[in-house]
């Protein structure tokens, strides 16, 4: 969904032209619309981008509190203040407009009648969604002009075309789900509290306690004897916490999962639960207008910083996307990934939740989708992708493309090799060859000396590559494409 259907949707007009504005409030994410004017209406872009909203301002205080626990959630927003605007569009985009909020995560999160109503894939039936008051508004609207097919299939025509959304057929009957994995994870909300692992000498493994990315994405050969951490619980935390990072407005959802983690670690003997380890929002200290000035010098509006692992295929994608005008991250993209031949025959872990890289390509694309980065009417050269080294983008993707047979994204045919970038800058009389050199030289480690968060878990690596990247912008560094496939 564009900004301008959203502000259209809620009766307003923006006088913005992207993800950009949505920080521009004094609450965070949220903008007033229409800008300027003293109606209460807000619309909301989440951090990680997953979904957008209208509602009638911010949630304030604790969530739910004044609603019963086993009622059932009215249907179709609920709010009459933008209920009247809506019934005014043309029924199809507005059935696909519906649906696709019916299955944001801003609504899924908190939509217990929804949330019942999926299956273990995600889908829900069409022939519920055709129950919803707002979306019997518009099939009644189709019939009237003339359409004489049930409500089922209406509402599969009307969204067949969404990029969110994804129509099957389950015996006969219609279903439709999200194109973005959805799991309980991701709506149990929470941030999650994760400990410090006792840090290792060797800069090239795993810190011990550190979780397992092999066995969160499906197999660990070294078994019992792995120094890292198999317990799902606390591999799940630690994912968690990293897509809701300290300072993006979700660390208030602590409550009964810190208690759980608290107990992990115990049980674990790991050291003590610690907030303030990794996961930190990317952000610049510069102010606005600093920041601005440095946003002018760069030719991209975006950066995607990735730092994908796995030696033989690629076990693990997370993403950070950076916005170069207001110098902080814009959101998160994190999947665990199933390699094609490399565990082949061995019994995996029934609890990852790792998918295919062709599936994981799909959803990250449907992800720079909902920023604008992708599809009709965005030019794709507002962003590049960001990576320690050439391997990233170079190498294991394309590789990895293969394997699954699938093409190599157009926006992964070339990259910035932030080492590149960096070696430049720091002229030494050694180059910083790796990512804790690099962290090292531009003062991002702690008082002992300590790189935060657990190197070589691509996550955080990530998160400090990202790190890097915001000193080298607010160095005033212009940052190009340093390769091309
Ligand atoms: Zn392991």
């Amino acid at each position: 969904m564009k900004i301008e259907h959203l502000a259209e949707m809620v009766g307003g007009s923006l006088a913005c032209d992207g993800p950009k504005a949505w920080s521009e409030t004094s609450q965070p994410g949220f903008i007033q619309v229409p800008p300027g004017s003293n109606r209460t209406l807000f619309a909301r872009r989440r951090a990680d981008g997953v979904c957008l909203n209208a509602t009638r301002g911010p949630r304030r205080g604790r969530r739910g509190a004044s609603r019963g626990g086993n009622r059932p959630r009215r249907h179709g927003g609920g709010k009459a203040g933008n209920f009247d605007v809506v019934i005014d569009m043309e029924p199809k985009p507005a059935i696909q407009r519906q649906v696709e909020y019916y299955f944001c995560e801003e609504n899924l999160r908190t939509d217990d009648f929804l949330q019942r109503n999926l299956d273990g894939d995600g889908f829900c039936s069409i022939n519920i969604i055709s129950t919803f008051a707002r979306i019997r508004i518009f099939t009644a609207k189709l019939k009237d002009a003339g359409d004489p097919r049930p409500s089922e299939e209406l509402i599969a025509d009307a969204i067949r075309e969404s990029p969110y959304l994804e129509v099957g057929r389950d015996s006969g009957h219609l279903q439709v789900r999200r194109v973005l994995k959805y799991s309980l994870k991701d709506i149990s909300g929470g941030v999650p509290v994760t400990v410090k692992p006792s840090r290792a000498s060797s800069s090239t493994k795993e810190e011990r306690g550190a979780p397992c990315k092999y066995h969160f994405a499906g197999y660990c050969d070294r078994g019992s004897r792995c120094p890292n951490t198999h317990n799902m619980d606390y591999c799940d935390a630690i994912e968690r916490q990293w897509m809701n990072p300290i300072g993006s407005g979700s660390a208030s959802k602590t409550g009964p999962l810190v208690d759980k983690l608290k107990k992990i670690c115990s049980q674990l003997g790991l050291s003590s639960p610690s907030l303030s380890y990794a996961s930190k929002m990317v952000r610049s200290k510069l102010d606005a207008a600093q920041a601005r000035t440095v946003g002018e010098r760069q030719a991209f509006d975006y950066f995607v910083v990735i730092d994908i692992e796995g030696q033989h295929e690629i076990i693990e994608f997370p993403a950070i996307v950076f916005s170069t005008k207001g110098l902080r991250e814009v959101g998160r993209f994190h999947r665990w990934v199933k390699p094609v031949n490399l565990w082949r025959g061995k019994s995996l872990n029934p609890r990852s939740d790792s998918v295919p890289f062709s599936q994981v390509l799909k959803e990250f694309e449907a992800y720079l989708r909902e920023l604008g980065l992708v599809g009709r009417n965005s030019n794709e050269n507002r962003f590049a992708m960001v990576c320690c080294g050439n391997w990233d983008v170079k190498t294991q993707i394309p590789k990895q493309c293969k394997l699954n047979g699938v093409s190599v994204p157009r926006y992964m045919r070339q990259w910035i090799n932030i080492k590149d970038v960096f070696n430049e800058v720091y002229v030494s009389k050694t180059k910083a060859t790796g990512m804790k050199a690099m962290l090292r030289r531009s003062g991002l480690v702690g008082t002992d000396g300590a790189v935060e968060g657990v190197h070589h878990l691509g996550m955080h690596d990530t998160e400090n590559i990202t790190r890097i990247l915001l000193r080298l912008l607010e160095q005033n560094v212009q940052i190009g494409i340093t390769g091309k496939l």
